[in-house]
């Protein structure tokens, strides 16, 4: 996995490494509310630069509409015809912000773990697993 976290390139990592350099760098906001708050505004770092690819640089378009779930149809027929909603790619530079910013989310969520003694990549196998099982029906 090949992260940036506040700017600066993490080479290759683990889970397991990645959750335990976070926590050692993990400073200012040791406290769980500091944690949870952070990451709350982490995320809301991460809509802006989504919707400012759109808004300020155009190299993506968000056109939202409704998404029709037809009843005469599988869950993988109805799957092919919904939409993200976004037209275009991102370009370097958006997508470099991007990046960093689900950095900043990772590095958060992290040190969340860290704090309630919860193992990230544990959290991740699980989830894998509940996804294999359910499959498409996980959406629902
Ligand atoms: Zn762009």
């Amino acid at each position: 996995m090949f992260i940036k976290i506040q700017g600066v390139d993490i080479m290759s990592c683990d889970c397991a490494e990645f959750q335990d350099h976070a926590a050692n760098l993990q400073l200012r906001n040791k406290s769980i509310l500091d944690i949870v708050t952070k990451l709350g505004e982490q995320n809301s770092l991460l809509n802006r630069a989504v919707f400012k690819s759109a808004t300020h640089c155009g190299c993506i378009e968000i056109n939202a509409s409704k998404q029709v779930y037809s009843e005469n149809k599988t869950l993988e027929e109805n799957k092919e015809d919904f939409s993200n909603h976004i037209t275009g790619e991102l370009c370097p530079k958006c997508k470099e912000k991007i990046e960093e910013e689900i950095g900043d989310v990772l590095f958060y969520l992290a040190t969340l773990c860290d704090a309630l003694n919860l193992d990230l990549e544990d959290i991740m196998d699980q989830k894998l697993d509940h996804l294999k099982t359910l499959g498409i029906y996980n959406l629902l």
